[in-house]
C-alpha cells in the first residue's frame, strides 16, 4: 500500500464563497480531477477524513468565536466575517472537516499506515486568529493538528514551516509563547496580513522558536533556496523536530494572480525534499501538509504535483 497519503472529500466544495471570490470550489474540484486522472494517483493512499471532534477547536480558538461561526452559517445565506473571508450555509461543517482531515492524516501516520500525507482542503487555515477570521480562513487547520501532537501524541517539537506566500499570522500567534512548536515562515514582505517581520521571533519560553523569512516581491527559486540552505535547514537541524506540519500554500508560484514570487513548480519539489531528509533524521519521516492559499488552477495542479512527487520519492 502507498506509504504517501492525499485527503480529499467532496463536501469541501460545499464552502460557498459566492461569484469570483479567488478561494472558490474550483480549486480543488480542478485539483482532485487532475491527481485522480494521473498516473500519480497509483501511488497516492487516500484515506477518508472525518471532521474533528469540536473539543479540539477550544484549544486554539475561543468557544465564543466557535459559536459565532456555527451562527453565521446558521442564517443560511453567504455572510463576510472580515472583509475577504465569506461564510455560507455549510461552512461550518465543512471547516471542522478540514481540520478533521489534519488529525486523521496525523492518526494514520502515528498508527504506522502511512509515512507522510498532503491534505487537499478548504477553507485555508493559517491566518485564522484565536478569536476571528481573518484572510479567507475559519479554523486553523495547522495549528490544530500541532496542538493535537503535542496533547494526544505527547510529542514536544513539532515544527510548522509555512510557504504559503503570505504571513501565517494566526498559527505565529497560536504558539509565539511555546518552545514546542517551531513557527518558520517565508513570505513576500511587506504584503498581507502585515505580520512577519524578522524581529518576531517569539516570546517568553517561545523566544528563538518563531523564524520570520520576509522576502521582497520578485523573488525567484535561487532566493528561496538560499533561505533553505542557510537558515531553514540548519535551524531544524538544530532544533530536531519530531513532526514537520508544512503550511502548504502554492501562491507563491510564478502562475499566481495574488502575488508577486517567481517560484517554478520544481521548487516545491526540492523544498519537499529537504524537509522529508530533516523528517527522516529527527522524526521518523514524519511529514503532514495542508493546502493553505494557490489560486491559478494550473500553477496549483502542477506544485501539488511536484510536492507529492517529492513526498513519495525518497530523499
Ligand atoms: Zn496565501
Amino acid at each position: 500500500m502507498p506509504r504517501t497519503g492525499f485527503i480529499y472529500h467532496s463536501d469541501f466544495l460545499k464552502h460557498d464563497t459566492g461569484p469570483s471570490h479567488p478561494e472558490r470550489p474550483e480549486r480543488l474540484s480542478y485539483l482532485w480531477d487532475q491527481i485522480n486522472s494521473d498516473v500519480i494517483s497509483s501511488q497516492l493512499s487516500f484515506p477518508k477524513p472525518e471532521p474533528i471532534h469540536p473539543r479540539w477547536l477550544t484549544k486554539i480558538h475561543s468557544a465564543e468565536y466557535v459559536e459565532n461561526v456555527k451562527a453565521a452559517c446558521g442564517r443560511g445565506e453567504i455572510i463576510y466575517l472580515d472583509g475577504d473571508t465569506p461564510v455560507s450555509k455549510d461552512s461550518f461543517e465543512v471547516a471542522l472537516l478540514a481540520a478533521g482531515a489534519v488529525h486523521t492524516a496525523i492518526d494514520k501516520i502515528m498508527e504506522g499506515e502511512l509515512g507522510n500525507c498532503f491534505c487537499a482542503v478548504r477553507p485555508p487555515g493559517h491566518h485564522a486568529e484565536r478569536d476571528h477570521a481573518m484572510g479567507f480562513c475559519l479554523f486553523n487547520n495547522v495549528a490544530l493538528g500541532a496542538v493535537y501532537l503535542l496533547e494526544e501524541y505527547k510529542l514536544n517539537r513539532v515544527a510548522i514551516v509555512d510557504w504559503d506566500v503570505h504571513h501565517g499570522n494566526g498559527t505565529q500567534n497560536a504558539f509565539y509563547e511555546s518552545d514546542r512548536v517551531y513557527y518558520i515562515s517565508l513570505h513576500q514582505y511587506p504584503y498581507y496580513p502585515g505580520s512577519g517581520s524578522y524581529n518576531q521571533r517569539g516570546s517568553r519560553k517561545g523566544e528563538g522558536y518563531t523564524l520570520n523569512i520576509p522576502l521582497s516581491p520578485g523573488c525567484d527559486d535561487s532566493d528561496y533556496d538560499l533561505a533553505f540552505d542557510k537558515e531553514i535547514i540548519p535551524s531544524l537541524d538544530d532544533y530536531k523536530p519530531e513532526f514537520i506540519l508544512i503550511s502548504a500554500g502554492f501562491d507563491a508560484h510564478r502562475g499566481d494572480p495574488l502575488a508577486s514570487m517567481k517560484l517554478s513548480d520544481d521548487a516545491y519539489f526540492r523544498f519537499t525534499q529537504e524537509l522529508k531528509r530533516i523528517a527522516e533524521k529527527y522524526g521518523k519521516g514524519r511529514v503532514v501538509s495542508v493546502l493553505e492559499g494557490g489560486y491559478d488552477l494550473g500553477a496549483l495542479v502542477s506544485s501539488v504535483k511536484a510536492h507529492l512527487r517529492g513526498l513519495i520519492e525518497s530523499s
